[in-house]
């Protein structure tokens, strides 16, 4: 049994209320040179993108755009802010990305503006050839960073020395968690899962072990735990910080789900004052969360799930109905835009980007496409080959769910 002998708080986690304000008006793209002013600490690019205005940054994106043609195809997640997400050829969720990049063959470079799993995903599943761009390396994900991978291997070999001969214990790892993850769920028999398939890959490990352990995210989790009946005194929750992750062995041993200690820096700051304001302000009111806010918001929501069925149960509702959303806010403010017939808020007040998906300022996609008008490929995401192989165990269990 190892402990961690650090308490390591990801950087990303410590950076997110830093983005949180009241005005709207602090999500438009500024210079980056003015974006940097805040003491952000994202990566370096030449001087020349740093100081260029939102305007000459758009003409030249959509010149390079046109110039590289079918050799590209830029994705473009939910939340990136809505001066990068015009430029995406497609956009989704993280799932829904992912296929896009395995379904597509022909460009050459795909440049993925979300965060780094997902341009690791993305190269997993994309062909050999293809080259996956990431334009802002310090574009991470705090939940992901909460689960390290020695960690993780020191967990998984804690579990595997205890629970073997008592029932076993299958890995499953949210899709938002690193390629190193994904291979060690991969070569364990374990499986990766999105929020809107987490159901059908508790049920699967279930068939062949009588515990899950879930990574990284908590909630989610917890979450998926109730909803197929379990306990919550049949979960328990792993801090890689403590030995036996500040449980017993016998405790582990009763256990039937082990949570991580992760959890998303975005969504949990969703509560449930907020749902009641909302009903108090609104008798009419839908309230729809994503399942990885905390259980008290998901027991009081009136709908759960992924920022797909978000989108889709906002569009698919009669005019004139009201919605307050627990998501992130550039997709909240995006589909309130979309669907001017409804009336659409997020349940926060406070406007809080996630910090990581902002990172991808216009000023880094115009650099690694101009980049790649010059012959040269920057900020290249690529999985070492036994993880992809891995990886795409887990994957493809996924895939075939
Ligand atoms: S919203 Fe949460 S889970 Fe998604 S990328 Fe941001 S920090 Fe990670």
């Amino acid at each position: 049994m190892n402990v961690s002998t650090k308490f390591t708080i990801p950087i990303t986690e410590l950076e997110q209320p830093a983005f949180c304000s009241d005005d709207k008006e602090d999500l438009k793209a500024k210079t980056l040179r003015d974006e940097f002013a805040v003491g952000v600490r994202w990566q370096k690019i030449p001087k020349e993108f740093i100081k260029m205005e939102v305007g000459d940054l758009d003409r030249k994106i959509r010149d390079a755009k046109l110039k590289l043609s079918e050799k590209l195809l830029i994705l473009g997640h939910h939340y990136q802010r809505d001066e990068v997400i015009q430029y995406a050829d497609y956009t989704g969720d993280s799932y829904k990305l992912s296929k896009f990049a395995a379904s597509n063959k022909s460009a050459e470079y795909i440049v993925f503006c979300g965060v780094h799993f997902m341009a690791e995903t993305a190269d997993i599943l994309s062909g050999n050839d293809q080259k996956v761009i990431l334009p802002n390396l310090t574009a991470g994900c705090s939940m992901a960073d909460m689960a390290e991978e020695d960690d993780v291997i020191d967990c998984w070999n804690d579990l595997e020395g205890l629970l073997s001969d008592k029932g076993g214990v299958t890995p499953i790892t949210y899709m938002n968690s690193s390629a190193a993850i994904k291979g060690l769920c991969g070569k364990n028999g374990g499986i990766v899962c999105t929020s809107s398939n987490a159901e059908d890959a508790f049920k699967w490990s279930l068939k062949s072990n009588e515990r899950i352990l879930f990574l990284p995210d908590q909630h989610l989790g917890r979450n998926t735990g109730l909803k197929l009946g379990f306990e919550l005194d049949e979960m328990i929750v792993w801090n890689p910080f403590k030995p036996l992750g500040g449980n017993t062995e016998s405790e582990i041993e009763k256990s039937k789900i082990i949570l991580w200690k992760g959890h998303c820096s975005v969504h949990t700051r969703f509560n449930t004052d907020q749902i009641n304001l909302a009903r108090s302000k609104y008798s009419d009111v839908n309230v729809i969360v994503h399942p990885e806010c905390t259980m008290e918001v998901v027991n009081s929501a009136d709908y759960v799930g992924s920022t797909e069925y978000i989108k889709d149960m906002i569009e698919n509702a009669p005019a004139g109905s009201t919605w307050a959303v627990g998501t992130e806010i550039s997709l909240v403010n995006r589909i309130n835009k979309m669907f001017p017939d409804k009336n659409i808020f997020c349940l926060d007040s406070a406007v809080c980007p996630c910090s990581t998906m902002y990172r991808i300022h216009p000023a880094y996609l115009c650099w690694v496409l101009e980049s790649l008008l010059d012959n040269e490929i920057v900020n290249q995401i690529s999985v070492e080959s036994d993880v992809k192989n891995d990886s795409i165990l887990a994957l493809n269990r996924m895939l075939k769910l």
